[in-house]
Parts: structure tokens; C-alpha cells; sequence
């Protein structure tokens, strides 16, 4: 239904699989280009989550801006719709185009991390990892915001936000943009910055799939630190006690409140609700932090078990994502994603876990910008929620509902409050997205769609234009 509903609306007429003419347009202008007849076609059509299957009319590698201008225009001539893939690590396979027949632009080959001594700044291309931009700009003593997984791509993670445990005292990554180069609709490519062309630069800081396709990022960057104090609380609950959970997560919300931006932290539940683990990173001296932590514990009550250790930045961003390299070179994605997901074994074959993210709260750099800074509209909340399931066989019938249901455990029970979601966090089946991802940022971004992108060239779900469910 999903699809269906898609292939009504969307302007563009999709061509299931590619026609000669235009997988001859692409090759006829130099494009290195993979079609299903290609051996290699079910490996690289193969999802992150594999409850989603798409099949594309063609993938092209570019290697350069002028590639993916050149495979837009082909893409345009045949009526086909265009889809960047960075890193592939979306949670709803979106990169391949969300519908069967686009074009995917996949970022294998501009992977490019080039750092400016002069202004501090970074070029990335969008197909770099995180780990890899990490280990890159430790080399020059310089640091980033951004998420955890070092196998996520720079390019869908700027497009949409961009959080990590740096992120209350650095902003998102989009926070830390200071311009791109896009391909738009018409294959035109443009410089963007405050200054040139505001209303795109606005646009691409939390909706850029909608807009065009980044080739570069230009990030302002800073001092890597020399040491974080890393630390991990764990509070067991071998009977499920309600109780206990809503102490910790309570005190938990109300200390956070005023926690100071230099403390990235998060509370995990694991082990199927037996632990609750609160733990990150504070961008400071082990002196500052004992004090922190002492009235954080204060309020939440003694921990069973204390990890805390100074730790150079770059092991610190190790030990957070489970302890995998950052590096991602030469590593199929597969082990760190499996070791990102060690999870205890509950019965069945789903395991699952709740993040409860402190992206506000004191002066938090994320909250300090109004919610029309950038396309991404949520600066005053305390909490992102990410609820997370995932199964080793095929995904179990009720799946689905059991994650729903842990929202709506949390929803229904605050009526009256205004929710909102993470277009990082991809959930396709989300009602009401269009509010839910961008709240009074939509309208402005509907306008600049039409304008920018009139014949839906990026036309997908979920994507600015596209139906509301
Ligand atoms: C294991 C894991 C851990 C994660 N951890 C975090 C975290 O700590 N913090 C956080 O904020 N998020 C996190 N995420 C979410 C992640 O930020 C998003 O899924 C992100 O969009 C992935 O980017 P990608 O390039 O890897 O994905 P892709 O699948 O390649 O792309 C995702 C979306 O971005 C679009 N896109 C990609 N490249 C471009 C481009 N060059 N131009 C325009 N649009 C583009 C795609 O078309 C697609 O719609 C995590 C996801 C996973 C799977």
C-alpha cells in the first residue's frame, strides 16, 4: 500500500527497470553504471534493513560533482527518479530511492576527507564515514559532532541532523555546516552558504533529500579534546520493576534539565528491560565530572555497577559504538553492526533496546538555535526516544506492533503534549509525518520544493512534497 500510494502521486513515471536508451545515456557520458544483469547487483541492492526491498533501474559510481549532474540529466530525459546513497544506513533502506526504478547514486567512490589547516574547516564527500572523518580529523587535532555508528554516511546523516554525545556542546552536524556543493533537479550544480543561495543552505540542514544531491560538505571543525572522562552507570531491574524504571527515568529527566552541555549522555535499556545504563561522555577534567555525577547519582539513586575513565577522544568514541574500530577500511559493515546490536537473547528471535538521548536541557548548543535555524525545526525538546527492534530470522508478524506499542506506552499516556520525530530515525510508517519530522519548518520547505525541484526528480516517501500518511 505504501508503494501504491507513492507511484499515484509522484510526478515523474517510473520505469521498472532500466531501458537500454537511458542505461546507454549514463554510459554514454562516461558514468560507471551497474544494471541487474551485473553479478555484483543483488550484493549492492542488498538494505541495511532487509525488511525492505527495492530495485532500481541503474546504480552509478561517481567520482566526481560533474558525474551526478551528468546522471541526472540522463535521469531527467527518461523520466526516472533519483536517490543519493552514502553510507546505506538508513533504517528504512531510503538511499535506494524508497520505490522500485529510481536511480541510485551510490557514494562508494567520493569518499574524500580533506582537512584546512587555514580555516579549520573539512571537506567531506558524501560517501566518508563517520569513523573514518573521526580518525582523519584526530590526525590534525580536530573534532566533529556527530553520531555514534562509525559505519554511517556523512552524506544521509548531514542531510537530516546528526547527533552524538558531542552534539549538546558542539550542535548536530548540520549545526556545524558551513556550506555544500548540490546537484539540483536540473543537474545544475551550486555552491551553498549563508551567503549564496540562503533559502537551499536553510533547506538542505534537515531535509537535503528533497532538494538535490550533495557531492560535498564543508564543516567547521574543532580543538579535538585531549581527554573526555568517559563513564557508564549501570542499574539493574531483574524483575521489571516499573518502579525502578520510573525513578531512574524520571530523576534522570528532571536532573538532565540543567545537565551541562559538555556532558553527552544517554540512557539505555537493555537486556530486555533488565538494565538501564546511563552513560556517554563529558568533554572535560575527571575533577569537574566527579562533581557532576555526584548529583546526577543524587537524584537517581546508587548504581549496581561504575565505569569511569579518562580517555583520549578517540577512545572514547571507540568504547562508545560498542568498542568496534573506527576505521571502516577494509571491514565488511556486517561485524560492527552485529556488535553495535549485542543485545541479550530474549525468547523468539527479536532482541530490542529504548536510547534515551539528552539532546536539550541547560545550554545545550542544539537548543540554543531557534526552530527555524535550519530545516530541522525540534531545538527545545529534552529527549529523543529512539526505540529499536531487530530480528535474526525473518521480521516476526507482530514486530511491528511491539515496537508501536512502547511508543504509545509513552504517547498515551501524555496527552495533550506535542510530539515530534527525527527524520534520521526513519520510521516509514509514520502518521503524520510531514508535522512530526519538520512541524512549522514544512510549509516553507513544501514552497522551495515545488520551486527547486518542480518535476520531483527526488521525489520519495517521506521526502518534502511527498503524500502524508
Ligand atoms: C547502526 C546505526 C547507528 C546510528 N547512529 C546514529 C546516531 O548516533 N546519531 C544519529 O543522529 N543518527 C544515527 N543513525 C541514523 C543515521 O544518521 C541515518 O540513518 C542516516 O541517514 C544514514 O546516513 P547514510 O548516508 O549512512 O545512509 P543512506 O542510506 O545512504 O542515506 C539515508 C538518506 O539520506 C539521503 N542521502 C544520502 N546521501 C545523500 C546526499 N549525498 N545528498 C542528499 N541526500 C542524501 C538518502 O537518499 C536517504 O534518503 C544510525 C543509524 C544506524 C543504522
Amino acid at each position: 500500500m505504501f508503494i501504491c500510494v507513492c507511484l499515484t502521486l509522484f510526478t515523474l513515471a517510473l520505469a521498472n527497470t532500466a531501458s537500454p536508451t537511458f542505461v546507454s545515456c549514463l554510459k554514454n557520458s562516461g558514468l560507471k553504471t551497474e544494471v541487474p544483469q551485473n553479478a555484483t547487483w543483488t550484493n549492492s541492492t542488498t538494505p541495511f534493513n532487509k525488511r525492505f526491498s527495492y530495485s532500481p533501474s541503474a546504480i552509478i559510481y561517481p567520482t566526481q560533482t560533474t558525474d551526478v549532474s551528468e546522471a541526472v540529466k540522463c535521469a531527467v530525459k527518461f523520466g526516472i527518479h533519483v536517490s543519493a546513497l552514502s553510507g546505506g544506513h538508513s533504517y528504512s533502506a531510503s538511499g535506494y530511492g524508497s520505490q522500485n526504478g529510481s536511480l541510485v547514486i551510490m557514494f562508494r567512490d567520493m569518499a574524500q576527507i580533506t582537512y584546512s589547516p587555514s580555516d579549520g574547516t573539512v571537506a567531506v564527500e558524501p560517501g566518508a564515514r563517520l569513523g573514518d572523518v573521526a580518525l582523519e580529523l584526530n590526525d590534525n587535532g580536530r573534532a566533529l559532532a556527530h553520531g555514534v555508528c562509525p559505519y554511517v554516511g556523512i552524506g544521509g546523516h548531514g542531510a537530516f541532523g546528526g547527533w552524538g554525545f558531542a552534539s549538546r556542546n558542539w550542535g548536530l552536524l548540520i549545526d556545524q555546516v558551513a556550506g555544500a556543493v548540490l546537484v539540483l533537479s536540473n543537474g545544475s550544480v551550486v555552491d551553498l552558504n549563508a551567503t549564496q543561495h540562503p533559502d537551499l543552505f536553510w533547506a538542505i540542514r534537515g531535509a537535503a533529500s528533497s532538494f538535490g544531491i550533495v557531492t560535498r560538505y564543508t564543516l567547521h571543525t574543532h580543538q579535538a579534546p585531549a581527554n573526555v572522562v568517559r563513564y557508564s552507570y549501570g542499574f539493574n531491574n531483574p524483575n521489571l520493576s516499573s518502579d525502578v524504571f520510573a525513578k531512574l527515568l524520571s530523576s534522570y529527566q528532571t536532573w538532565g534539565r540543567t545537565a551541562p552541555k559538555e556532558l553527552g549522555i544517554e540512557a539505555n535499556i537493555w537486556n530486555g528491560g533488565r538494565l538501564v545504563e546511563l552513560g556517554g561522555y563529558y568533554m572535560g577534567n575527571l575533577n569537574d565530572f566527579n562533581r557532576i555525577s555526584a548529583s546526577l547519582l543524587q537524584a537517581t539513586g546508587p548504581p549496581s555497577t561504575t565505569y569511569v575513565q579518562q580517555r583520549s577522544w578517540v577512545a572514547a568514541l571507540t568504547e562508545v559504538n560498542g568498542g568496534s574500530p573506527l576505521s571502516t577500511l577494509g571491514k565488511p559493515d556486517v561485524v560492527p553492526l552485529a556488535q553495535y546490536f549485542a543485545n541479550a537473547q530474549i525468547p523468539n528471535t527479536m532482541s530490542w533496546f529504548i536510547q534515551f538521548e539528552l539532546w536539550g536541557g541547560g545550554d545545550s548548543v542544539i537548543s540554543s538555535l531557534p526552530a527555524n535555524a535550519t530545516a530541522y525545526p525540534h531545538r527545545a525538546h529534552l529527549w529523543t526516544i529512539q526505540f529499536y527492534a531487530r530480528s535474526t530470522t525473518s521480521w516476526p508478524a507482530q514486530g511491528t506492533d511491539f515496537v508501536n506499542s512502547m511508543v504509545s506506552a509513552i504517547t498515551n499516556s501524555m496527552q495533550g503534549t506535542t510530539f515530534g520525530a527525527y527524520a534520521n530515525y526513519l520510521d516509514p510508517e509514520l502518521i503524520g509525518w510531514r508535522n512530526k519530522y519538520y512541524a512549522e519548518n514544512y510549509g516553507r520547505l513544501a514552497s522551495l520544493q515545488k520551486m527547486y525541484d518542480p518535476r520531483g526528480v527526488f521525489m520519495k516517501a517521506q521526502n518534502i512534497g511527498a503524500p502524508d500518511l
